[in-house]
């Protein structure tokens, strides 16, 4: 890919951004309209490739936090990655699936919101991106699946395999983007377990599995171009304005397709004169904490990557109702003991709860022209510590097949790599900013992806629902322009 410095005239599509959710939604729609198409991406950061992280020992130039200010009762870091290819550089690839009843949660628990989709119509795209991330996953997973995980799942460890002959409807390998046996573009996992600078290249990211829409010659790509704003007419979006090296330029488009992630697409909409009430608002991401299973005679950290297993034993049922869902991840990374001959008997966990999102936690403008954006988050609510507080007896009863001599909990974490809401999606234009197909109720021709659009942020990892979305999304379009 060659980044172009000047971008002129008029473009069919605009896409802000070029991580999953922008990768994604041109993979498709590149696919479905093989006709003449002009289409820019405008990218924030530069492009750093794989040598230039391992060589600087970083996913991108910035640490998230230079990017926005915070606000309100709780101090909270947002963490993502500017830069070409956005977080597909830094994440670490695990790939879990929503469930049915994540989907549903209003309906069957009568808290939070249900999604104006159902897991049926996302199911069909949860097996496309995880096609094209080849993902190693479990053989039986906990969750309805038309078609078998591309590649077979990861070796585990001692523990954990004890944990899945005792509970196989429970306990089971982790789905993940990093690949367990060599593939055509990504060499196997070797669980060095520094994934957000992967060194070999095993887990999936833009640059090394999926640079093909970049390299389409019907794609422009302009690095260090920020978009500050969309351009207004009639209640249309007619292109954007965007600062490219310092230097304010503007482009015609007629579909603007935001995919900056949950801090920056509200901020270009609000720049821009949008309205809605929703805007902005039910940032949100899931309660996460960790914690040490000590064991006794049973080893730990012999699996073949950085996570061994899922364990959802308590992860759905009526408490849902009234506090959230929790997921454990079992990791091969971590502390090992210090007892003579005793190292590995200890299970590092790893837990994400479900959090209803409020609408006090938003995203703001700042009151100068030119300052950062805000991030207000007033803290995690009683249905999410209510989980918490109880997560020593939960974890008990999760890891009751093992002889456990302890469990150590420790605090709840400060910051999320997981940044929810904002451009919620739902049938009511009164509250939620999207439609069901990503874009905007107000402004046909905008479409905003990424996890902004979920009503509700579960408990799991967000990028397999937010790709699988980015490639619905270009279908939806695609379909209604024939
Ligand atoms: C350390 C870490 C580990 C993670 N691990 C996992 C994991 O294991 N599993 C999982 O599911 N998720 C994980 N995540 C979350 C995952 O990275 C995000 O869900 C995902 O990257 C979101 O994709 P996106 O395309 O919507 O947005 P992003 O990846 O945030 O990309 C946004 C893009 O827009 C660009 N941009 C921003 N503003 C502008 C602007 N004004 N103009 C032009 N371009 C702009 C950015 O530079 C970037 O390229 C992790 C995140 C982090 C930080
Ligand atoms: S465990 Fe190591 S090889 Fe595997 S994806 Fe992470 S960094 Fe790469």
């Amino acid at each position: 890919m060659t980044p172009v410095e000047h971008a002129d005239g008029s473009y069919d599509v605009i896409v802000v951004g070029s991580s999953f959710s922008a990768t994604f939604f041109l993979h498709r729609y590149l696919e479905r309209n093989p006709g003449r198409q002009r289409i820019l991406v405008l990218e924030k950061g530069p492009f750093r490739d794989s040598g230039w992280q391992i060589e600087h020992q970083r996913p991108a130039d910035h640490p998230a936090h230079v990017y926005y200010e915070k606000a309100g009762a709780h101090s909270f870091n947002w963490v993502f990655s500017v830069g070409f290819g956005g977080g597909s550089n830094c994440w670490v690839g695990n790939t879990p699936r929503f469930t049915p009843n994540d989907m549903r949660l209003k309906s069957l628990y009568g808290v939070g919101r249900d999604w104006p989709i159902s897991y049926e119509e996302i199911e069909p795209y949860f097996t496309q991106t995880e096609a094209i991330m080849e993902i190693s996953g479990p053989s039986r997973p906990y969750w309805p699946q038309s078609k078998p995980y591309p590649l077979p799942a990861h070796k585990v460890s001692d523990a954990d395999r004890l944990m899945m002959q005792a509970s196989p409807e429970f306990h089971m390998e982790a789905p993940t983007a990093r690949a367990s046996r060599d593939t055509a573009t990504r060499p196997a996992c070797c669980a060095n377990g520094v994934c957000s600078i992967c060194p070999i290249g095993a887990k999936f990211t833009v640059l090394n599995s999926m640079m093909a829409p970049y390299e389409d010659p019907r794609v422009s790509v302009m690095v260090n171009a920020e978009v500050h704003s969309i351009d207004m007419a009639g209640g249309q979006a007619r292109g954007v304005t965007f600062l490219h090296n310092g230097r304010e330029k503007r482009v015609q488009g007629d579909l603007v397709v935001l995919a900056a992630n949950s801090i920056f697409n509200p901020v270009i909409m609000m720049r821009s004169g949008l309205e809605s009430p929703a805007l902005g608002r039910y940032l949100h991401c899931q309660l996460a904490f960790t914690a040490e299973i000590l064991l006794d005679g049973v080893d730990h950290f012999n699996g073949s990557s950085l996570l061994g297993c899922h364990n959802f034993s308590q992860y759905d049922g009526a408490f849902r109702s009234e506090r959230g869902s929790m997921v454990i991840e079992t990791h091969n990374m971590g502390r090992l003991r210090v007892e003579e001959g005793r190292w590995r008997q200890v299970m590092p966990v790893f837990m994400k709860v479900e959090e209803i999102p409020q609408l006090e936690n938003r995203v703001v403008l700042p009151e100068e022209s030119g300052g950062k954006p805000i991030a207000e988050f007033s803290g995690f609510t009683p249905y999410a510590r209510k989980t918490y507080d109880m997560a020593h007896d939960l974890l008990a009863q999760a890891f009751a097949p093992l002889p456990v001599e302890g469990i150590e909990v420790a605090p709840i974490l400060g910051s999320s790599t997981h940044v929810h809401g904002t451009t919620v999606m739902g049938d009511d234009p009164t509250d939620s900013v999207l439609d069901r197909d990503l874009i905007d109720h107000r402004v046909r021709n905008l479409v905003v992806l990424g996890a902004g659009a979920f009503p509700n942020g579960a408990q799991v990892n967000p990028t397999l629902m937010l790709s699988s979305l980015a490639l619905r999304t270009a279908d939806r379009l695609s379909a209604s322009q024939v």
